[in-house]
């Protein structure tokens, strides 16, 4: 599932490759759930700009428009030229593409979604706010400061440090693999409680969160499944720097990593540097 390094690398690509492009059209080739468009409200509007907020992506379109995305567990956005695009038209297009939009230089965006959990909601420009209000989501994990993270932290004392992490109302961005990175970061079990962290060891785990996210930004994020792909359809190459998450072996001492189940989701932490 995309978090914030990967979701990051998507809209740098996206910057890249489709600001300014005006669009012609959208089909709503397999849209299904959570697409929630009609089809023909982006005709004739250019896309501006296209920010991120925790691990949703926000595109401005001209005329105040706004569409929030999510790609949540295998979204993808691919930018394709306008001959790759009329390839496609000609063969046929990809069973997992949900939408297409089509730009008015021939090229296209294609949001691909095997899944079909991914979202897309239009909405105006002054309501983006409210939208993530609404939602009581923490700062974006790369900019929170840290008197927030450590509040928001504390209020999850009877927690699991890992499922803290995860929670997108302490801090937005943050999903399986960088929450069980951190812990390794920081010598910590994944089912430590907040309670039984001593505040020097929070502050050390805030420190590593930007320098570890902004290493995998740079990486273009983690390819771990083959599900998350850049804009031009290329894996990340994060997974050769981590740590814990899906290793059979500890970087540091050696021994076997562990995988675990924690609030249901898999879990790695080697048993001699992590207590
Ligand atoms: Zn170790």
């Amino acid at each position: 599932m995309p978090e914030l390094p990967e979701v990051e690398t998507v809209r740098i690509g996206l910057i890249d490759t489709v600001i300014g492009k005006k669009v012609l059209e959208v089909e709503l080739i397999g849209a299904g759930r959570g697409v929630a468009l009609e089809g023909s409200e982006l005709n004739g509007l250019e896309i501006i700009d296209v920010k991120r907020y925790g691990k949703y992506l926000m595109f401005s379109f001209s005329n105040d428009v706004s569409m929030i995305s999510h790609l949540r567990m295998t979204g993808q956005y691919i930018h394709v030229d306008s001959r790759a695009l009329s390839n496609l038209d000609k063969k046929g297009h990809d069973k997992h593409t949900r939408v297409l939009f089509r730009f008015s230089d021939k090229s296209g965006l294609l949001f691909n979604d095997q899944r079909k959990f991914g979202t897309m909601e239009l909405m105006n420009e002054s309501e983006v706010d409210s939208y993530f209000a609404s939602r009581k989501l923490g700062d974006d994990a790369l900019f929170i400061d840290y008197d927030l993270f450590l509040s928001n932290v504390s209020k999850r004392a009877n927690v699991a440090i890992k499922t803290a992490l995860l929670d997108q109302k302490v801090i937005a961005g943050l999903g399986n693999i960088y929450a069980i990175e951190l812990c390794y970061l920081i010598g910590v079990l994944p089912s430590t409680l907040v309670k039984n962290l001593k505040e020097t060891k929070l502050k050390k785990l805030y420190s590593h969160i930007a320098p570890l996210l902004l290493v995998a930004i740079k990486n273009n994020g983690t390819t771990f499944d083959g599900k998350y792909v850049t804009t031009n359809g290329e894996a990340g190459k994060f997974s050769s720097f981590l740590k814990a998450y899906g290793k059979k072996s500890c970087g540091t001492c050696g021994s076997d990593i562990v995988k675990t189940k924690l609030n249901g989701r898999g879990t790695y932490h080697c048993p001699k540097c992590q207590r």
